[in-house]
C-alpha cells in the first residue's frame, strides 16, 4: 500500500512550495490517508476530498486541480484494489477481516463480515441502524 502514497508523493513533490517541511507533510498525510483507507474503510468518509483538503496548502495556486486529479486517481486505484484484497477475508496487511459488531458479553464478534458494511449475516442489522443514525450528519 506504501507504493500508492509514495506515488502521490512523486507524482506531486516537484510542485510543493512549503519547503521541506511540506514535503514531509505530503508524503505522512498521503500515507496516513492510504493507511486508513486499507484498515478503516467504512468510517472514512470521501477519503479523496479529505486528502486533498489536507496537502492543497502545500501547492500553489495553479497545481491545484493537477494535485486534485492525481490525488482522486490514486485514491480511487488503491480503493480498489483493496476492496478486491479484502474480498478473501483479510485486510491488506493480512490480518483476518472480523465483523465489526461486538457480543452481549462485550468482545468483538469473531466472524467473517459478508459483505461491504463489514458485519457478519447475524449482525446486518447494525449497518441499518448506523445508516439511520448518520443519515442526519451527512
Ligand atoms: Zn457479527
Amino acid at each position: 500500500m506504501y507504493q500508492v502514497s509514495r506515488g502521490i508523493y512523486r507524482e506531486l513533490s516537484a510542485e510543493i512550495v512549503t519547503g521541506r517541511e511540506g514535503h514531509e507533510a505530503v508524503l505522512k498525510a498521503s500515507e496516513q490517508a492510504i493507511e486508513r483507507l486499507a484498515t478503516d474503510r467504512h468510517y472514512f468518509a470521501a477519503p479523496a476530498r479529505s486528502l486533498f483538503r489536507e496537502i492543497r496548502v502545500h501547492f500553489p495556486i495553479q497545481s491545484q486541480a493537477r494535485v486534485w486529479a492525481v490525488v482522486r486517481d490514486y485514491v480511487a486505484a488503491a480503493d480498489g484494489a483493496i476492496a478486491q484484497l479484502t474480498t478473501n477475508g483479510r485486510d491488506v496487511f493480512g490480518n483476518r477481516l472480523q465483523c465489526r459488531a461486538t457480543t452481549r458479553r462485550g468482545s468483538s464478534c469473531r466472524r467473517l463480515p459478508s459483505n461491504a458494511n463489514g458485519y457478519c449475516p447475524s449482525h446486518q442489522h447494525l449497518a441499518v441502524t448506523e445508516e439511520i443514525e448518520l443519515a442526519p450528519a451527512a
